[in-house]
This record gives structure tokens, C-alpha cells and sequence, in this order.
């Protein structure tokens, strides 16, 4: 059989900044995002979700199949991103790591590469930093896909040697990059360099960069062909498979390279369904049924370059002042030091000169944290730094976990100290976490401090202060704020990075507010389950004991103690907690601590928290909708919906109800009787979901789910038919799953 001329391989870089409120690591609301909760939330059902669950349909509009697009791509999802994702919508996750190994029965390798931890831009970083950065990324991949990576993404595609060299010393085999980060090559018997641009350079081929070091030891280097991405970025090739595919045949013809040509097309993931609507549905065609009807091989990159190792030699562009070069700018890496000019165009006479100061701001912090990090913690750990790049294996790992890999490194002090030792411990290294996550490249990325992505990272800067302070070093915060000031935002109303850095400083949730929103959590719900989470206190553990007493409409007192602790560092405290509620819902709390004594109203709660008070009732509601007589209620209750359906009581009511759906759908191995199947069916119909809505789809995924264990009785029929399936089984030349 001959091999096919054309090697495609489609990368998606697939990453969210690290958007957690860092004092109780959850997203707080962000209004911009609305419907959804969030940005992560609103890009999931767009993107991540949708190419998990990629639809192809037939020519008549039904769905025909719902194909996992993850198994057709080379990708790498960032490792905040990928926590939230595992820790939302553990399903998608789980579709993502059966990609990547059904790449691997496939093709003999993997379709997922690792991503540097906090997407920091690496020539930037300090050696110490890039290096844990590396291996951190390299240790999250590990944990999440089961094996080592083979590749790595690097954030932005920023480059330069050191950060080669630090790739090669990880043991990684290959990274990606842009045509214009190349500025030579050669073939393995020349010894003069061709000079090459970003228009002359052959991507049809990889290239390989040999260690300054002497040491014969290298890495791997695949280029992304520039007019194909583009156009899939800013052009219709991500509208229309047929496009796309004309666009790849046009890469391959610019290659000149003998044999088999690689075709390297790499963008954001986002772009897929995202930044370009129902371009997952391009991708599913193209990548499962059109690219191989035109004889393109669809492939990932560790597959071709097992196959084809690459024989030619590349030099990096140094980029101006040998800072390096990145994908998103065209001054080196200037777009996340200074105003090199590079921004989204939004806003008239805007300027960037915020940059410099944010960035001497935060390292101010890291150098402040890093001073006291070697002195504090080598009391307790052996090797400090070492510690540090060990802590990536288990960073989003259970406490008892880390405490364990903390001991391999503990001193006699650490292992005499029992849990205060260990707390410690745990705290010093919480801190390098929070200094490594606040390098975050988006923070600079965007046109104004006072903007969504750079509050982020300096929220982050915050809470690393806090927790320098809580460990007992000197918090630099006069200095920091000193700098900030020289930061200013286009928008005059918003003042400097320090005016950005109070506001964010605001944000500060303690064990005292977590006490509170439980205690108010207690008096809302009394007949709330007590073992489920309690939800007004995000990111803690709180247990109440006391006595509850109820009043005349609502009214009632809580009296007693809370242990309270915080989830991510294990931090515990103990209060005692006198909270009431009035009769009209005034809600207050005094609470007692070893050092303060404090009393909060519902206002001094995150706004999440005070949300969460509202449906704090509804988790019990919902468990009796598993009893189809409660569903007939909600047929009831369907019916009254307004006919516009986009008033707030139209909304809410669809949500529950839509909710009410996939409870009767299930959720394990077993198959709906069809009485519930006859209810979901006419909700479905009463309910008339928008196409495409997050509601409609999760429908539509665990209709789908029923259906592809083959032989549906007539009642899932009539479900999948209401829904716009086309008839089962469906075509044999498409994949089942
Ligand atoms: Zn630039």
C-alpha cells in the first residue's frame, strides 16, 4: 500500500488562566461570561465539551453521529485548565484521556503532549522558575494521562535557547513551533547555514536543534505551516471542511521535501467552536470522514517522527536583544515586558506602558517569597528547591499525598514536628505555587491593567502576599503597590495597578467568612442534608456543633463551634459562632477566633456565597425526581412556562426542568424504564430547547449514549426522533462512539 503523500496533523493548544479566586480556589461569577457562570464555564459548553461530543450530520440536518474529535487531533490542555475541567465535567476528561488512547492503539503514539505548568512565557522566566514550570507540566501530564510526555507546548510557542536547552535536560522529544521563530537550516551533511523566513522556510518536514552543550543531545522541532493556520484563525478554512481541506492540499504543495509531507496546522483549541461558531462541526467532518476520502493521513506528531526523524538542522530567530521570539508578537517577546506595540486594538490613544511595572511588581514578590522560601523551608526539607520541582507530581493531589512526598524530603524537624510541621510545610510550598501562578502570559497579553486577565494575575500577586505574610516572612506590599502605581489604566476611572490590586485585595475570603456562610447556611436549610457540601462557604470544609433553634417565619439561632478547614492547604481554625436570622432574612454572625473577634452580614459573603443560600434547598428537591410522580409535577409545571421563555422565571424554570430531564435519563449503566422515557419525551417537546443550548445537549449526549448500545425500543426512539436524530443504526462507514 502506498503511503499516503500527505501526514495532517491538526494541534490544538487547548488553555485557561488560572481564573480560581485563590483564597478558596473557585471561580468567582464573572458578569462578562453571562448566561454562563464564568469564562471557563461559557468556553466548556462551547468548546471543550462540544468537541468531546462533536456532532456529524447528515444532509437532511439530523445527527447521524456524535464522534470524539480529541481522537483525530494532536492537543495539549493546559494543566489549570484541565484541573477545572476534571473537576466540573469529569466526563470530558475522561473523553480526552480515551482519545489519547485510542491515538496510541492507532497510531502507536498518543495524541497528547504537556503544556508548561503556568503558562508563563519561559524566556522570560528566571532558570529556577523555567525549569519548575517544565516539570511541572511534564509531572501534571503524567498524573492525568497515565504516561510521559513526548511533547510539550510551549506558552505562546516563546522560545529561545536556554528554554531549548531546559526542554532537553526534562528528557522532552519535541516542541512546536512558528515558521518565523526559524531564521536557518541545513541538511545533515552541509555545513553552511541557509538563511530562511517565515515564507521560505519548508514545513513539510521537521527539524531538529542540538544542545549548546556539546553533548550530541537534542530536541525535535515541528513548524507549523503559517498560511494554513492562518487561515483556519482568521479565514473560512474552520467554517467548511471542504475548505479546510483545500487549504491543506495548498500546504503540502508549498513543500518541496521528498516523500511524505507533513502538514502542521496549529491554533488555538478555542478557535474550535469558540472563537469560531460550529467549527467543531468542521473538524468532525474534515478529521473523521473528508480528509481521508481525499487520501490525507491523519495523524499526531510523536507518530510521524517515529516514523520520519528529522535529518535537517534549524537555528533559532533570536528575536531583538536575544530575548527570544514568540507566536502572538512581532518583537521578540516584548507583548509581556513592555509596550512593544503588539495589543487587541481596543480603545483610541491607548498605550501599553503598564506592562514593565506589573511585571518588576510581581517579581518583586517571587524574588521577596523565593528569599524567604530557601531560609524557611530549609529547616524542614533537605533540598528546598528540589522539593519544589518534586511538589508538580502531586500538587493537585490529596493533602496526604503531598504530606508524603514532602516527608521523602523532610528533615528531622519536619519529621518530629507532627501536623504543625507539616502545615508548615505545605504552606511553603502553597506559596512557590502561587508566585509560579501569577506568571500566568495572559496577564499581559491584553490591552489594559485594570482588564479581566491582568486583575488575574495580580489577584494572584494578592493572595501570594498573604500567604508570605501567614508564614511569618516580611510582605513587601509598600513596595509592590509603589510599583503598581506606575501602571496606569487607560481607563482614568480605574486608576493604577494598585488602585487594581486593592480591589482585587477585597476579594480575600478567611475561615471567619466560611464560618459565617455555614452558620447562615444552617439557618436557611435546616432540613438540608448536613453531609452534603455546604455551599456558602466555597473552598473550605466547615462542620457546625451547637444547637439550632427555630423561630416564627424563619427566624432562628445558631450556637455553638465551627472547625473550619481551608481545602486546598489543609489549613484548620476553630471559632466559636453565635449567628441569627431575622424574620425578614437579615442574617448576622459574631464570631470569636483565638486572635479577633468579628461580626459579618450576608454582605461581607462572596457574592457566590450569598447566591448559594438561595438554592441551598434545591439538592433535596431534586432526589425526588427519580419517582416518575414527581416528574408528572414538573409536566405540570412545564406547561405554565411562558410562551417568550426568556423572562428570569422562564429561565430558571427551564433549567430545573431540563435537570428534571436527565434525572429520568440516568446517569449510570441502566436504561430508563419508558414510563420515564414517555415523560422526558414530552418535557423535551414542552420544553422546546434551543438548538445547540448546554441544556439541549447534555439531552442530546445521554440520548446518545442509550442509543449506541444498539437495538433502542420504540420509546427511546420517539425520545431520539424528538430530538432530531436520524434514524439508528446509523451509516456503517461512520465511527459508533
Ligand atoms: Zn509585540
Amino acid at each position: 500500500v502506498p503511503a499516503s503523500p500527505v501526514a495532517l496533523v491538526v494541534h490544538g493548544h487547548f488553555y485557561q488562566p488560572p481564573r480560581e479566586n485563590p483564597w478558596t480556589d473557585e471561580i468567582p461569577r464573572e458578569p462578562s461570561a453571562a448566561p454562563h457562570h464564568d469564562w471557563n464555564g461559557r468556553i466548556h459548553a462551547e468548546c471543550y465539551r462540544s468537541n468531546a461530543y462533536a456532532r456529524i450530520f447528515s444532509p437532511d440536518a439530523r445527527i447521524e453521529s456524535i464522534v470524539n474529535n480529541y481522537d483525530r487531533l494532536s492537543f495539549n490542555f493546559g494543566p489549570t485548565l484541565a484541573r477545572w475541567i476534571e473537576r466540573h465535567d469529569p466526563h470530558v476528561m475522561a473523553r480526552v484521556r480515551a482519545a489519547d488512547e485510542d491515538q496510541r492503539r492507532r497510531l502507536g503514539v498518543g495524541g497528547a503532549i504537556a503544556q508548561a505548568y503556568a503558562h508563563a512565557i519561559l524566556p522570560l522566566c528566571d532558570p529556577a522558575d523555567r525549569r519548575t514550570q517544565v516539570l511541572w507540566g511534564l509531572a501534571d501530564f503524567e498524573r492525568r494521562f497515565g504516561r510521559r510526555a513526548e511533547g510539550i507546548w510551549l506558552p505562546e510557542t516563546a522560545v529561545s535557547p536556554e528554554t531549548l536547552a531546559t526542554l532537553i535536560d526534562a528528557g522532552v522529544a519535541y516542541t512546536l513551533l512558528a515558521p518565523e521563530q526559524i531564521d536557518g537550516v541545513r541538511a545533515s551533511d552541509q555545513d553552511t547555514w541557509e538563511e530562511v523566513d517565515r515564507d521560505s522556510i519548508d514545513t513539510g518536514r521537521a527539524y531538529v536543534w542540538r544542545h549548546p552543550d556539546g553533548s550530541g543531545r537534542s530536541i525535535s522541532l515541528a513548524v507549523f505551516d503559517g498560511p494554513l493556520s492562518r487561515a483556519v484563525a482568521f479565514g473560512d478554512a474552520s467554517t467548511r471542511a471542504d475548505l479546510f481541506m483545500e487549504s491543506v492540499k495548498a500546504a503540502a504543495d508549498r513543500s518541496a521535501t521528498e516523500g511524505q509531507r507533513l502538514v502542521l496546522c496549529a491554533s488555538d483549541g478555542e478557535l474550535w467552536g469558540h472563537h469560531k461558531k460550529f467549527a467543531d462541526l468542521t473538524l468532525a467532518f474534515a478529521s473523521h470522514v473528508d480528509a481521508e476520502r481525499r487520501g490525507f493521513e491523519v495523524t499526531n506528531l510523536g507518530a510521524y517522527l517515529k516514523k520520519h526523524p528529522p535529518v535537517w538542522e534549524a537555528r533559532l530567530a533570536s528575536g531583538p536583544d536575544g530575548e527570544g521570539t514568540a507566536w502572538s508578537c512581532s518583537h521578540g517577546v516584548g507583548r509581556w515586558i513592555r509596550d512593544c506595540g503588539c495589543h487587541m486594538g481596543s480603545g483610541m490613544g491607548w498605550n501599553q506602558s503598564w506592562r514593565g511595572p506589573l511585571r518588576q511588581a510581581l517579581d518583586r514578590i517571587r524574588w521577596a517569597a523565593s528569599d524567604f522560601y530557601e531560609d524557611a523551608a530549609s529547616q524542614l526539607l533537605v533540598d528546598p528547591w528540589g522539593a519544589r520541582d518534586a511538589y508538580g507530581t502531586v500538587v493537585d493531589a490529596p493533602i496526604p499525598e503531598r504530606d508524603a512526598l514532602l516527608a521523602m524530603y523532610g528533615t528531622p524537624e519536619l519529621e518530629s514536628g507532627g501536623e504543625e510541621a507539616r502545615g508548615r510545610a505545605r504552606l511553603l510550598l502553597e506559596l512557590q505555587r502561587a508566585t509560579l501562578l501569577m506568571y500566568a502570559s495572559c496577564g499581559w497579553f491584553f490591552d489594559d491593567i485594570a482588564g479581566l486577565e491582568a486583575s488575574l494575575v495580580i489577584r494572584l500577586g494578592a493572595h501570594a502576599l498573604d500567604l508570605l505574610q501567614r508564614a511569618g516572612g516580611r510582605a513587601p506590599t509598600a513596595e509592590v503597590l509603589d510599583l503598581l502605581a506606575h501602571a496606569k489604566s487607560n481607563r482614568p476611572e480605574e486608576g493604577t495597578g494598585a488602585d487594581v490590586f486593592r480591589r482585587m485585595n477585597g476579594q480575600r475570603v478567611t475561615a471567619v467568612h466560611a464560618a459565617a456562610g455555614a452558620a447562615f447556611e444552617a439557618l436557611a436549610a435546616p432540613f438540608g442534608d448536613p453531609a452534603n457540601d455546604l455551599r456558602a462557604a466555597p473552598g473550605f470544609d466547615v462542620t457546625l456543633r451547637g444547637s439550632l433553634d427555630e423561630g416564627p417565619e424563619g427566624a432562628g439561632r445558631f450556637s455553638g463551634t465551627a472547625e473550619v478547614r481551608h481545602r486546598r492547604s489543609g489549613a484548620a481554625d476553630e471559632m466559636t459562632v453565635v449567628a441569627s436570622a431575622g424574620p425578614r432574612a437579615v442574617y448576622d454572625a459574631e464570631i470569636q477566633t483565638e486572635v479577633e473577634a468579628r461580626r459579618l452580614t450576608l454582605d461581607d459573603l462572596p457574592e457566590d456565597a450569598r447566591a448559594a443560600l438561595v438554592i441551598s434547598g434545591l439538592p433535596a428537591l431534586l432526589g425526588e425526581l427519580d419517582d416518575p410522580r414527581v416528574a408528572r409535577l414538573m409536566l405540570v409545571a412545564a406547561r405554565q412556562l411562558p410562551p417568550d421563555g426568556e423572562t428570569p422565571d422562564g429561565v430558571s424554570r427551564r433549567a430545573l426542568l431540563s435537570r428534571a430531564v436527565l434525572v429520568l435519563l440516568g446517569e449510570d449503566d441502566g436504561v430508563p424504564g419508558n414510563e420515564k422515557l414517555h415523560v422526558a419525551t414530552q418535557l423535551c417537546d414542552l420544553l422546546a430547547l434551543l438548538q445547540g443550548s448546554p441544556e439541549r445537549r447534555a439531552i442530546e449526549e445521554r440520548t446518545w449514549a442509550l442509543i449506541a448500545r444498539g437495538r433502542p425500543n420504540a420509546a427511546l426512539r420517539a425520545l431520539a426522533d424528538k430530538l432530531g436524530f436520524a434514524p439508528h443504526p446509523p451509516h456503517p462507514s461512520l465511527p459508533d462512539s
